[in-house]
């Protein structure tokens, strides 16, 4: 299954696959912009803006 989100600057639909899982990240496709995904449950998906990356977190 394919869940949607809205971007949260274009209000695009997001497909987000069914086992994302918190943390992962959701681009844009028509505005670039990365979410960050910080809910997941029942198949519906909450996103924020992803924190810009600056470090290297390794591994
Ligand atoms: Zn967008």
């Amino acid at each position: 299954m394919i869940a949607t989100v809205s971007c949260l600057v274009c209000d695009t639909a997001l497909e987000v696959a069914e086992a994302t899982e918190k943390g992962e990240i959701v681009e844009c496709g028509s505005c670039g912009q990365e979410h960050e995904v910080v809910g997941a449950a029942d198949g519906r998906f909450t996103v924020e803006f992803a924190p810009e990356v600056e470090e290297d977190w390794g591994e």
